[in-house]
């Protein structure tokens, strides 16, 4: 299991502090230390026994009322989120310019959802990473220190040539800020380049002026934009855009793996068979490498239902998964291709490499199943294996589903290699 991400809170009345500390641990995350006064945070802080990744802090506490909490926390290098009872101009002002990420008002029941979220998005932006793409050094600047406040890692570009040099060489960029006016191209050109390396599945472009009209902003969201921003919109609303398009790049992300994965055993499903490894056959043979599958289905399967029910047999399909899960190289691939049928992808592994591990994996199987007093319900599987050499996907999968074929004709649980037929 992953170590909790620790979060410290300043907050002396007891209802904020279980609901904020229940909020943000029912998620499995997190974990909240809670301080209730400027004193304890301070002992705490100093203390080190708790190392948060950032700090909510209510502005008001009984022995600091005037916002120092925020000084404390800021000066100890933790993102920190202000909350109170009351916001007016003055304290908004104030607090925005001693470099708080956000402040939240207590009383609404939204803003515990906001908070929530808000500590989710910093928590992810630590490992975000964003381009800025501007000409004006001082509006650089300004954007930079905005977003970095915000935990977002920042790399920037003055031209549109540079910006489109560092997209190619940083996939891990999720989302760029793109000024429409660039000294050697305009920012649509840009974003016309970048929409053909990027779809918008998986780069968000925030088109940004100082000068916006009506015109400017259609005409990037027709290239291609995912939003649109005055320079001078607030610090506030840049943030709100920014975290809106990357949480819902997020939300795609996590459909996209949905989709292509087996919710039983959570290896992928033949949707991802048929689409990405599809491709991975064509590129691997393209460079001249060899893409092996080999078909792992387990024997008298159907028996195992029938004589010891579905739970069983569901059982007996996830210890077989484990053991793939376990045996496999990084490089390779497990799909299930439903029911108790498994293909493995094996780029690039010889023919002895793949013998020897998938006859490790035939013996591996458990000794005997829940249940059963005789070992005549052994589990056990066939498998068959393809050259590597086949052109296409289909081909290889055709040539070890023949090898599996002869291993369950000539007896079952044996390994049969495509040269061996
Ligand atoms: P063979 O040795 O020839 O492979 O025989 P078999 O009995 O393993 O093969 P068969 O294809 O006849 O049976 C597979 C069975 O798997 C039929 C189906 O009801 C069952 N099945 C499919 N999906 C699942 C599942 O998710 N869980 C369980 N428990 N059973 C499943
Ligand atoms: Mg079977």
């Amino acid at each position: 299991m992953r170590p909790k991400k620790r979060v410290l809170l300043v907050e002396d009345a007891n209802f904020f502090t279980r609901v904020i500390s229940n909020e943000l641990e029912k998620c499995g995350r997190y974990e909240v230390a809670t301080a209730r006064s400027f004193e304890e945070a301070k002992q705490l802080l100093a203390s080190g026994a708790f190392a948060p990744f950032m700090a909510l802090v209510d502005l008001t506490l009984p022995d600091a009322r005037n916002g120092e909490i925020v000084d404390l926390t800021v000066a100890a290098g933790l993102p920190t989120v202000v909350f109170s009872g009351r916001f007016d101009e003055t304290i908004r002002r104030s607090i925005l310019s001693k470099g708080v990420v956000d402040y939240v008002l207590k009383d609404t029941p939204s803003s515990l959802n906001y908070l929530s979220d808000l500590v989710r998005r910093i928590d992810l932006n630590r490992s975000t990473h964003v381009l800025i793409v501007d000409d004006a050094p001082v509006d650089l600047s300004v954007l930079r220190q905005r977003l970095e406040r915000y935990c977002l890692n920042v790399l920037m570009a003055s031209t549109g040539q540079d910006a489109l040099q560092i997209l190619t060489e940083r996939p891990d960029i999720r989302l760029m800020l793109l000024d429409h006016g660039l000294p050697d191209m305009s920012g649509f050109d840009v974003l016309s380049q970048v929409r053909r390396m990027r779809g918008v599945r998986d780069l968000a472009v925030l088109g940004i002026s100082a000068s916006p009209t009506p015109e400017l902003t259609a005409k990037f969201l027709k290239c291609g934009a995912s939003d649109f921003l005055a320079k001078a919109s607030s610090p506030e609303e840049l943030i709100l855009r920014i975290s809106q398009n990357l949480n819902q790049l997020d939300r795609i992300q996590e459909l996209k793996v949905l989709a292509n994965q087996d919710p039983m055993t959570r290896f992928y499903n033949r949707r991802y068979l048929y689409s990405e490894v599809d491709l991975l056959h064509a590129r691997l043979r393209n460079e001249g490498k060899s893409l092996r599958y080999a078909m792992v289905d387990i024997d008298r399967f159907k028996r195992v239902n029938d004589q010891f029910g579905h739970d069983v047999g569901d059982w007996l399909i996830l210890e077989i998964a484990e053991r793939i899960d376990e045996l496999l190289p990084n490089t390779a691939l497990a799909i299930r291709m439903g029911g108790d049928e498994f293909c493995l992808a094996l780029p690039d592994t010889d023919r002895e490499a793949c013998k020897a591990l998938l006859s490790s994996l035939r013996l591996s199987m458990p000794l005997s199943i829940p249940g059963a007093n005789d070992d005549s319900m052994r589990p056990t599987v066939s498998i068959g294996v393809s050259d590597g050499t086949e052109a296409t996907l289909r081909d290889g999968l055709r040539a070890a589903d023949t090898c599996l074929y002869e291993a369950k004709r000539s007896g079952r649980n044996k390994v049969i290699m495509a040269s061996e037929l």
